[in-house]
């Protein structure tokens, strides 16, 4: 497992978390060859988490773009209602085995806060959640969730009080209390091992879609879309795809319309470093951290993950932005055409798959990763469209 991905990603972290790092990347390469920790990690992902998730057509959207196919790959219906499950899991039996008591973490949308919680619940960890204020305000539903599934909810007032602050706060828990505890990070980002260790884990989504694509057409699809917050759901699609012939679309938040940062930090950030990691990301002259905009509280994130920046410059993946408001149509065509209320975030990528298939011939075939549902977004959709 690369420390780097070309210049990107390292460890640029203080010298106290230098051990604990250490020592969750050696108990991580252990585990993953250990079978039975594999035979535990896929029995409770299928048992507690539904896995496998279905790849579903949908015939009325693709009939509305009038082009190439759109495959839905559905995250929406792990257990928890995001993809954030199948990362949570493993990293929850990984702090098992390294004796933790505790689990700490961050949130954005407050998918990886539930995730979290349900662990922590199932394998008896006491756990506790850091969020920004302003995400406990647009996504409530969530904050209600985790209180119920035991864990404690702790409220970040600084800075933007939104994800990035959530994060400043977890590592600064962590420095503090890593004997005793594990930061289950919540996405593709942040110091080695996590971006490599999570795009692990979350690779089980582009896996999946490989394996039931052979055994459907007996070859991968042309396009896989998905959306970039920090990167963890894109990277599990893309990761087992890099060396086939699968075009790869990064689909990230662009924020209302006129907006100029978003939250786009692949298209309109550059190279800097933040939580612990040389990544893209957005900056004003000065260097300083911009403040980000996002209808979707899970991509509302300056950074993103290390392996898309050299994925990026590589060419081997292209990344675009979406509007809040295309973002909003989307939602709209997939509910109306498809019977899915999906959450804003992949709203972004089936917009990115809509136009993309009206540009290619019926016989091509497009994946979306559908990484999570809609009920945490009612409110925050129902005010927009009123
Ligand atoms: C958290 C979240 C995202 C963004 O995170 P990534 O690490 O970029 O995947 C996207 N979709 C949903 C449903 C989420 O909960």
């Amino acid at each position: 497992m690369p420390r780097r991905f070309g210049a990107y990603g390292g460890a640029y972290v203080p010298e106290t978390l230098v051990p604990a790092l250490s020592e969750l990347e050696r108990a991580w390469r252990a585990a993953r060859r250990d079978p039975a920790f594999r035979r535990e990690l896929a029995e409770r992902a299928r048992s507690f988490g539904g896995r496998p998730t279905p790849l579903h057509f949908a015939e009325r959207l693709t009939a509305r773009a009038g082009g190439a196919e759109i495959w839905l790959k559905r995250e929406d219906l792990v257990h928890g209602g995001a993809h954030k499950f199948n990362n949570a899991l493993g990293q929850g039996l990984l702090a098992r085995r390294m004796g933790k008591p505790r689990l700490i973490a961050e949130t954005g949308a407050g998918q990886h806060g539930v995730a979290t919680a349900m662990i922590g619940a199932a394998l008896g960890f006491a756990t506790e959640v850091y969020m920004g204020e302003v995400d406990m305000e647009r996504q409530r539903p969530n904050v209600l969730r985790m209180e119920l599934l035991g864990a404690r909810v702790r409220p970040v007032r600084t800075g933007q009080r939104t994800l990035k602050d959530a994060i400043n706060e977890a590592l600064r828990d962590w420095i503090t209390n890593v004997r005793t505890t594990h930061y289950l990070l919540g996405s593709a980002v942040g110091p080695h091992p996590f971006p490599s260790m999570v795009a692990d884990f979350q690779s089980v989504i582009g896996r999946e879609i490989l394996r039931e694509a052979r055994r459907r057409w007996g070859r991968p699809p042309h396009l896989a879309v998905a959306c970039v917050g920090g990167g963890s759901n894109a990277i599990g699609t893309f990761h087992p795809m890099r060396r086939t012939s699968v075009e790869l679309l990064g689909v990230e938040a662009g924020g209302p319309r006129g907006s100029t940062v978003g939250a786009a930090s692949l298209t309109r950030g550059r190279p800097g470093i933040l939580h612990g990691s040389y990544s893209y990301v957005l900056q004003d002259r000065s260097g300083e951290i911009a403040d980000t905009q996002s209808i979707s509280a899970g991509l509302d994130y300056a950074g993103v993950g290390p392996e898309h920046a050299y994925l990026r410059d590589a060419g081997r993946a292209r990344y675009i932005a979406v509007h809040d408001e295309d973002a909003l149509r989307a939602f709209r065509w997939l509910a109306e055409d498809e019977g899915i209320l999906p959450a804003l975030e992949p709203s972004h990528a089936i917009y990115a798959a809509v136009v993309e298939a009206r540009r290619r011939p019926k016989r091509q075939r497009i994946v979306v990763t559908l990484s999570g549902r809609g009920d945490k977004d009612l409110e925050v959709v129902g005010r927009a469209v009123a």
